[in-house]
């Protein structure tokens, strides 16, 4: 239950929200609170309810904002990362939500502990992760959860979510459906293994494998897998730091199988990914069905498609939110004249 505290609030008037997503998209929040502790946290608890509305802030690498915010953002910065429990083979860690993501990943390398290695350079805090059920390169946040915690944020109440009632699919979660805009995640635990063996290694995806090269597959380290993973996003996808982005925009659309082998007939060249045996819907690679609508490197304004990812919708500089989202309409316009499918933004909008 929510108990007022005399705690002052250090809540903010009209912040510009600019450094704060990585889309670089300057609009303003109405009122904005940074959040590091838990007695912060349950003082603003009992505050949102004077608000009309409130967001939940990490890192902004996976939102858009369309205008100005006019309730409460929230900026989750929560740290911590302990060891919770181990045995020979495997740990279990426990990290708030606040953490950046890649400092876990690269604070689990260094111990060599195996399983989030895949995940390396995503951006954004470990609270959202489970959110989005965050993957790259084969592998996703759902394979290493053991639970999430969060604090539910009309009540205060704390629930701890096993991995299966967290619901994860393809970038997706409970977080994301029944309980979107109601929990606030504030750690989760992850159980990886400690000194893997090459055979625990997920190099089969072929970029991977290919970075790793003449090296045999089985000498790999988690540190030559992390290191390969760095190498090939810093070669394929815009630095927000230099180019503002939220990395690819669009999910990659699930289709049935007929409606796979329809579009593969009319159109031979597209690459499509090993279909999971037995699995009722296979997924078409949104990148290339945006190419080929011709939006690779198209730009519209001061926005448009990245000139090597056309996934990647990209801020040339003093992009409003509404431009952005005008040039994701008409990408998804496009794909669905062209090939019958309809793209889902995986991009929160705000
Ligand atoms: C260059 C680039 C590359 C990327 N590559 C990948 C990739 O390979 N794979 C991938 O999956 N994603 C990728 N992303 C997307 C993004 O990094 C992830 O979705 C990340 O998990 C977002 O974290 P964040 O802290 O920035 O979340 P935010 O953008 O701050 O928030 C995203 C959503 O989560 C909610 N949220 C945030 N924190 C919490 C919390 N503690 N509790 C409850 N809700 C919360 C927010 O309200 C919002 O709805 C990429 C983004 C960029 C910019």
């Amino acid at each position: 239950m929510l108990v007022s505290r005399e705690l002052p609030m250090n809540i903010q008037h009209d912040v510009s929200l600019k450094p704060y997503n990585t889309f670089g998209i300057d609009v303003f929040a109405h009122a904005f609170v940074g959040v590091t502790t838990h007695e912060e946290l349950d003082d603003t608890l009992f505050h949102v309810c004077g608000f009309e509305r409130s967001f939940v802030l990490g890192g902004g690498s996976n939102v858009l904002f369309t205008r100005n915010f006019d309730g409460l953002v929230v900026h989750l910065a929560l740290r911590g990362i302990r060891v919770y429990s181990e045995d020979d083979e495997f740990v279990t860690i426990e990290s708030s939500a606040g953490e950046r993501w890649d400092d876990l990943v690269q604070y689990c390398v260094e111990r060599n502990w195996g399983g989030i290695e895949n995940l390396s350079l995503i951006p954004g805090t470990v609270g959202a992760a489970p959110v989005q059920n965050i993957g790259a390169y084969g592998v996703e946040l759902q394979d290493t959860i053991v639970c999430v915690q969060g604090v539910m944020r009309q009540t205060g109440d704390q629930r701890i979510f096993t991995r299966e009632q967290c619901r994860f699919g393809y970038r997706d979660s409970v977080f994301k459906r029944e309980l979107r805009d109601q929990c606030i995640v504030t750690s989760i635990r992850l159980r990886l293994r400690k000194n893997p063996r090459a055979e625990h290694l997920s190099v089969r995806y072929g970029a991977i494998a290919a970075e790793l090269g003449q090296k045999l597959l089985s000498e790999c380290t988690i540190r030559d897998v992390s290191e390969a993973v760095r190498r090939i996003r810093r070669s394929k996808l815009p630095n927000p730091a230099e180019l503002g982005n939220a990395g690819s925009f669009f999910k990659n659309p699930e289709v049935t199988h007929e409606v796979a082998e329809r579009i593969k007939r009319e159109f031979p060249a597209m690459p499509l990914f090993p279909a999971l045996k037995d699995a009722p819907l296979v997924k078409l690679p949104a990148g290339w069905l945006i190419e080929q609508c011709g939006w690779k490197g198209k730009r519209i304004g001061n926005t448009g498609a990245h000139i090597q990812q056309a996934l990647v919708l990209v801020n040339y500089g003093g992009a409003s939110g509404n431009e952005v989202f005008a040039c994701a309409q008409a990408i998804q316009e496009s794909v669905q004249v062209r090939f019958g499918v309809r793209l889902e933004m995986e991009v929160n909008i705000v």
